[in-house]
């Protein structure tokens, strides 16, 4: 027997054969929400582009402001946010302003209005509330500042960075062009959803699965649906696919099963790896290339074939894609019940986080961790992440644990 592959020499093989794609495309910035940044974001101009006020209230020069007792100055016009006070103010003197109005020549500090005591066109401030000069000013630049390099090509693009590409006045901006990705299931017993059920059938969840972990990624979808395990139908599956897709996905037929053509029918037609990795859920997994597209075989039960996607493909693809690598983000929580595990795979127990009476986040298992019991993903909202080397957990014991993401 090939001895097993430990998980994180299996991931770094992955990442270093795989070159992100330098191929990019102009959007509009609406359109590029979730893409890939594919550029670097220089900014043309300041933001905030003047220095505004940060509340409602009257701007000053913090030189007029009292060491004791009162000051009492005259209001000597307005500055709205749109509407700046045109002029220029003096010592003595103050501007009514609005949240994001522009700080008048000649003032530097703004003083709320609720600290502001107005009659008529006089208003006055007490020392007693400890104003200081410079108070409640936003400065220009303050947030991006002109010239300044703001985003960096990789950066996947969201909600802030849609704003902060608008706040720089770009109409469009070049992001990486979507991977495509052709995915089938193999199997004889499979039935799609839908058909009624015949005699030792199952019907195909995993392509329902990959599908939805493959539309979180960005990535353009081509759905091959079921293939029989039939030499010259698995061939003419892979070949279609390769030729159509920059990435192909497959389930079923990568462990050592008598009617598995998958592995006889990649090594006639590409360069595929099939490897026993030392992890749990998902031991076997495929990964190479055929023809010109990069592969990856899932293994067919469900839950292996979500976790092997979770913790290869994705950040394969993530990576193919041009986005900047992002490690797990684990966090060490007391596990509050007893989980087996035998010394030996790296483990990705499912498992459910809640807050015990002192507050403090605490997990647990998530029930039957068979990899055949897919609802255990479905009532879970983490992996339980156990090194190869554990022998099982007491409650109580402190465990490594990976949120799913949304
Ligand atoms: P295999 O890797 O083809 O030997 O399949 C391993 C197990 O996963 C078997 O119990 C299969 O019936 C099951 N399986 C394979 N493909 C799928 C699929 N697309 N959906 C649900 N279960 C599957
Ligand atoms: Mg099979």
């Amino acid at each position: 027997m090939q001895a097993l592959l430990p998980f994180n020499e299996a991931q770094e093989q992955i990442f270093q054969q795989i070159t992100p794609t330098n191929k990019t495309e102009s959007v509009s910035v609406k359109e590029a929400l979730g893409r890939t940044l594919g550029e670097e974001i220089i900014s043309p101009i300041h933001v905030p582009a003047y220095n505004n006020s940060a509340m409602d209230g009257y701007a000053i020069q913090g030189s007029d402001l009292p060491e004791n007792g009162n000051i009492t100055l005259e209001v000597v016009g307005s500055s709205f946010a749109g509407t700046p006070f045109e002029g220029s103010m003096q010592a003595g003197q103050s501007i009514r302003i609005m949240t994001g109005a522009k700080i008048p020549d000649g003032a530097d500090t703004v003083i709320m209005q609720e600290k502001a005591t107005r009659e008529g066109e006089q208003v006055s401030f007490s020392s007693e509330d400890n104003h200081k000069a410079g108070e409640n000013v936003r400065m220009a630049g303050e947030d991006m500042r002109e010239g300044e390099a703001v985003l960096q090509p990789g950066k996947q693009l969201g909600s802030a960075e849609l704003g902060m590409i608008a706040s720089l006045g770009y109409g469009s901006v070049k992001v990486k062009k979507r991977i495509k990705v052709a995915f089938f299931s193999t199997g004889d017993e499979l039935c799609s959803a839908g058909e009624a059920l015949g005699d030792g059938q199952i019907y195909d969840s995993n392509r329902y699965t990959v599908f939805s972990m493959l539309s979180e990624l960005g990535v353009e979808l081509i759905d091959l649906g079921i293939i029989r395990d039939k030499r010259e139908l698995i061939e003419q599956a892979f070949k279609d696919a390769a030729a159509q897709a920059d990435v192909v996905i497959t389930s079923g037929g990568v462990s050592v099963g008598e009617a598995d053509f998958v592995k006889e029918t990649l090594d006639n037609l590409g360069e595929v790896n099939f490897w026993r990795i030392a992890m749990k859920p998902g031991k076997p997994l495929a990964f190479g290339k055929v023809d010109d597209a990069w592969f990856f075989g899932l293994p067919g039960n469900p839950v292996s074939a979500m976790v092997t996607f979770l913790q290869f493909v994705r950040p394969a693809i993530n990576h193919l894609s041009g986005k900047a690598r992002v490690t797990p983000f684990r966090i060490p929580m007391r596990c509050i019940n007893k989980l087996k595990k035998r010394p030996g795979r790296l483990e990705f127990q499912r498992g459910i986080m809640e807050q015990d009476e002192k507050g403090e986040t605490v997990v647990r298992g998530a029930g039957h961790q068979g990899s055949h019991i897919l609802r255990s993903m479905s009532i879970a909202d983490c992996f339980i992440v156990l090194p190869a080397e554990n022998s099982g957990v007491e409650a109580g014991d402190w465990v490594e644990v990976e949120p799913f993401q949304s």
